[in-house]
């Protein structure tokens, strides 16, 4: 299934790219990236097993996505489209698709201890649509490989027709957020969460509870980069910085999930997550 959805996510990126005008050419617009998120979630909700609209998890995402997004009313406006879902998976993650759609998988979910951790891993991911992390990381990506590609005319031109006619599809396979972006996500992802009413501990709480439950994997931002200890200090010292008392953190209260089956290791959100990691062209990331 991973494999699929690569697949149809790479022809999506490709018939897209194809009616692209902005400023930046290799950057996909504020509407292709709701389009494309929006194919790739309607692709999501057939082939995971997402909880229906009732289930007490999804209405409870959905409340604490509300909150965030009434919080930062002036930067979540049009184009995004934002939705909220859980997928009954033991994956300990959770992911924004391009444009707005948020996966919260009850692998996470069943690791946070409070409303507010929910509520900062919700923060950060409302960042990388609002900041189009994605988008512009595709447009480095591309430019990088067209760079590339000019060097590879020059050495060997037989063959380059055929290199940059397949680059799309590589580099979308080959795309991570970076560093700065995922800095980016977790300082405006607290201020959100404050503003909402959160207690911005429940963010660092969620490193620490990740990190101790899955040894640094779980949820994208801690497995997609070295120096989660770091990132951990970091939001601590904001904390510190906002110099107040916040609201205490509320208990989480919601079913535990049972699960019937083995979860399939390569999930979707794998699939999406290791198609936007940047290894670069040449090996640096
Ligand atoms: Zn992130």
């Amino acid at each position: 299934m991973m494999r699929a959805t690569r697949i149809f996510l790479s022809v999506t990126l490709a018939s897209t790219m194809a009616t692209v005008a902005t400023a930046d050419p290799f950057k996909p617009s504020a509407k292709d990236q709701v389009q494309l998120g929006q194919k790739v979630a309607a692709q999501i909700r057939k082939e995971e097993k997402v909880l229906p609209d009732n289930d007490a998890r999804v209405k409870f995402i959905r409340q604490v996505g509300a909150k965030l997004l009434a919080a930062d009313a002036g930067d979540t406006k049009a184009p995004w489209q934002f939705t909220f879902d859980v997928i009954e998976s033991k994956e300990v993650n959770a992911f924004a698709l391009p444009g707005g759609p948020v996966f919260f998988y009850t692998g996470l979910l069943d690791k946070m201890e409070t409303e507010d951790q929910v509520a900062a891993v919700m923060g950060h991911e409302l960042v990388h649509v609002r900041k189009e992390h994605w988008a512009n990381q595709y447009a480095k990506a591309q430019r990088e490989s067209l760079v590339l590609n000019i060097g590879l005319i020059l050495l060997k031109a037989n063959n380059t027709i055929a290199n940059i006619s397949n680059l799309g599809r590589e580099v979308f396979n080959d795309l991570r957020y970076s560093r700065n972006a995922e800095t980016e996500a977790d300082d405006i992802g607290m201020q959100t969460m404050i503003k909402a009413g959160f207690n911005p501990n429940g963010m660092a709480d969620t490193f620490r509870i990740l990190q101790s439950v899955s040894g640094g994997k779980g949820w994208e931002f801690l497995s997609s980069h070295p120096d989660d200890a770091k990132r951990v200090k970091r939001v601590e010292e904001n904390i510190k910085k906002q110099g107040k008392t916040f609201p205490p953190q509320k208990k989480l209260n919601l079913p535990k999930t049972k699960y019937k089956e083995d979860p399939a290791l390569d999930s979707i959100a794998e699939g999406f997550l290791s198609a936007i990691t940047l290894r670069g062209m040449s090996g640096q990331r």
